[in-house]
């Protein structure tokens, strides 16, 4: 064994379950030994024997502008210099829910809280705090971090195991998780048919990214929001992945549907530990030490983690930003396709904004049924032709994949000689 990244992984195993810090990375579901990053710039991160990929996760979604961004780390060192954390409120944390609150209307009062989990287990919280109702909707395949009661159903690492739920979590935590089919409208009708008033919150991922790229229809998120209303529930966007990512303004933006909490992450960190929870002002005025809903932090708004953030939104809108990270993730999905059909391999692939999904199935799926019925298999030599080839892709048949700011024409032409090299040994 002489590569640096097996004798790495043997070395974290023994004090690390797994080898990892987050259980996708371990490369469970595709197999094989994960990579080991030392250093990233721009579109591309470098393992322990200092290979090259072109990276397709971008740390999940929150190096949207690729990596070190000298104006990103410039404001990281700054912050750095001036101190790390103070447990007391900065400008800077005004100044941050200043720009989130401007970026996205429905969003008239935020938390900042420390990581994407915080965020949907608070607005969770806040829901049930503000109707004094228990019940909550939720839909198979979207992950919305891992507290307790949403962990019913949930994607992400936890389709990968085929593990519907944790273990761990208490049967009385999760009764009140009622779990319906994404994308699947008479459901939610009859839902609230049979129990509306007592429906605390609906909580989706408007567009979902952990089950694979999983789109919604117009329809869906349209009665939810209609349902929401009509019987005093509220409906929470969980947006931490698609937030900013889709486009400015997130997926509210772009489905024209206000929700009345929103979660945010990834992206409004730039890559260190930030993320939301935020909504109508009515709502948020629930909040401790207003309000009687209980939630706290000792590293919320951190200043070196905010200043990554704010400057991380400052670059994402500058003009051309979307328009851009939007062309260029058609340009490799597209470019993948024809790269399968021209080398006679099933395959599909879809994208919204800078998210992207690549499905082995004769058609993009709509919902988790649909998505499990993929080739994984297919995958799986897919992903690690890809590794080989230098690109890396997510470790995961169900993962949406991630493009930045940095994966410029050449960056997804290599991509794309790569794929054409993998598709032919697939066929
Ligand atoms: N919600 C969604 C939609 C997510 O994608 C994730 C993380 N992938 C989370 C919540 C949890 O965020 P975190 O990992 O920062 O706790």
């Amino acid at each position: 064994m002489t590569d640096r990244n097996d004798i790495l992984f043997q070395r974290a195993q023994k004090t690390t379950p797994g080898g990892v810090n987050s259980p996708v990375r371990a490369f469970r579901s595709v197999g094989g030994t994960p990579r080991f990053i030392t250093r990233a710039e721009g579109p591309y991160f470098w393992d322990a024997e200092d290979r090259r990929y072109i990276d397709y996760i971008g740390s999940w979604g929150p190096a949207i502008v690729g990596h070190t961004h000298p104006v990103v780390v410039k404001a990281v060192q700054d912050a750095a210099a001036r101190g790390l954390s103070f447990g007391a409120p900065t400008e800077g944390e005004i100044e941050m829910a200043e720009e989130i609150c401007r970026l996205v209307p429905s969003i008239e009062q935020v938390r900042l809280v420390s990581s994407g989990t915080e965020a949907t287990m608070s607005a969770l919280r806040l829901a049930r705090g503000a109707t004094g109702r228990d019940k909550i909707v939720k839909f198979e395949g979207c992950y919305h971090g891992h507290a307790d009661s949403l962990l019913v159903k949930a994607g992400s690492g936890l389709l990968t195991f085929g593990n519907p739920t944790s273990a761990g979590v208490p049967e009385d935590f999760t009764k009140h998780t009622l779990v319906l089919d994404y994308n699947n409208t008479q459901q939610l009708e009859d839902a609230f048919k049979a129990m509306g008033h007592e429906i605390a919150c609906v909580i989706v991922e408007p567009v979902a990214g952990n089950m694979n790229l999983i789109k919604p229809t117009q329809e869906f998120l349209q009665t939810m929001r209609r349902l929401c209303t009509e019987h005093g529930s509220v409906l929470i966007f969980d947006e931490v992945m698609c937030g900013f990512r889709v486009g400015l303004g997130g997926a509210q933006a772009l489905y024209g549907i206000q929700a009345d909490i929103t979660a945010l992450g990834k992206v409004i960190g730039g890559g260190l530990p930030v993320a939301a929870f935020g909504g109508r002002a009515d709502l948020m005025k629930h909040m401790a030490p207003l309000g009687g809903v209980y939630q706290a932090g000792t590293l919320s708004g951190n200043p070196v983690a905010v200043a990554a953030g704010l400057s991380t939104l400052k670059l994402i809108q500058q003009p051309g930003f979307y328009e851009n990270l939007t062309a260029q993730t058609s340009k490799l999905v597209q470019g993948l396709s024809a790269a399968a059909k021209a080398a006679g391999v099933t395959f599909c692939a879809d994208s919204q904004g800078g998210m992207f999904g690549l499905y082995f199935a004769d058609s993009v799926p709509g919902s988790y049924g649909a998505v499990m019925q993929s080739d994984k298999e297919k995958f799986n030599r897919f992903f690690h032709l890809m590794l080989d080839a230098g690109v890396y892709l997510a470790p995961s048949a169900f993962e949406a994949g991630f493009v930045s700011a940095q994966h410029d024409d050449a960056v997804i032409e290599a991509t794309l000689v790569a794929a054409r090299g993998a598709f032919a040994q697939l066929a």
